[in-house]
């Protein structure tokens, strides 16, 4: 079963929840939690990204909202060197690590951290909008997922209100599913229910849901620097606005371990000076197949 359609997600999306609903309600039945009852719940073809999920602390779909977009946080005056330092919130969780003395080598840290340059002339305030993110991620922590968070705008053009939005986090342990992390997600769950797959540019006539203006188009909220996939996935959305917090510094320090720059760095050489993964280019006589089929064919380019 599909969750292309989005009519066809949105039924999935009730019954998914109804579903875990009953599954809760057994398990408490039973002394459970209602957090093991879900995740007892037997898999099934309802087991897609879509609707495999948990009601109480995921949105996959969108949130209605109905006020002016405040408009793009402003940029900061930065300071030398290594750019605007954030103020700590002061949030140090307790530690759950165990022996609990491995927290003395993973000390909560303070601020962003930014490598000389590469932020500079990015730097911005913060917003709700930000905030939302970063605290969807920290949910995701809560509820077993990577600490990372996302959430999708959907802005009229004409009328500059935020129709809808779209907050959701890193599914990766969850669905089993590598390439589950926050914004993809996010992406995914707009895509689906708006019935469209651009974000940058959301005709009326075109969208499964309703908007005031002609256009509309969306911006994404990351609570960290995207790897480099999402920030494909971003550009192949054509979603013309992203905004995140921590940096991909951040997701590297002791403890985090998210290998998000190293990434970055294998990107950046040549094929045969890459470590990651051994690739090769290898010629066959209907390697241009495809293409020259595409180049000739009626198609709704994307
Ligand atoms: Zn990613």
């Amino acid at each position: 079963m599909s969750c292309d359609n989005p009519d066809h997600r949105h039924r999935l999306s009730r019954k998914g929840f109804l579903r875990g609903f009953a599954a809760a309600v057994a398990g408490l039945a039973t002394g459970g939690t209602a957090r093991q009852a879900l995740a007892t719940t037997p898999p099934g073809p309802e087991k897609e990204f879509c609707y495999a999920y948990d009601p109480a602390v995921t949105h996959m779909e969108a949130l209605p909202w109905g006020k002016p977009y405040e408009g793009e946080p402003a940029a900061l005056k930065p300071h030398a060197l290594f750019g605007y330092t954030q103020e700590w919130n002061g949030f140090e969780p307790a530690c759950t690590l165990e022996p609990a003395e491995a927290c003395r080598s993973v000390p909560a840290h303070a601020h962003n951290i930014k490598a000389a340059g590469v932020y500079e002339g990015i730097e911005v305030g913060g917003n709700p909008w930000m905030r939302m993110a970063s605290d969807e991620a920290r949910i995701s922590v809560e509820n077993g997922g990577g600490p990372f968070g996302a959430v999708i705008l959907q802005i009229d053009d004409e009328t500059n209100e935020v129709i809808r939005y779209w907050r959701n986090h890193n599914h990766v342990p969850s669905w089993k599913d590598p390439t589950a992390h926050a914004e993809v997600t996010a992406i995914r769950c707009a895509c689906r229910q708006l019935g469209v797959f651009d974000l940058g540019t959301i005709r009326k006539e075109e969208a499964a849901l309703p908007q005031t203006g002609a256009t509309s188009h969306c911006v994404i909220y990351s609570s960290a620097e995207p790897c480099p996939m999402c920030y494909a996935a971003i550009y192949w959305a054509r979603i013309p606005r992203l905004v995140f917090a921590a940096t991909r510094y951040d997701a590297a320090v002791q403890g985090v371990d998210f290998s998000d720059e190293a990434l970055y760095l294998e990107l950046s050489k040549a094929y045969r000076d890459r470590t990651g993964i051994r690739s090769s280019q290898a010629s066959v006589p209907n390697s241009l197949d495809a293409f020259n089929l595409w180049k000739r064919s009626k198609k709704k380019q994307y």
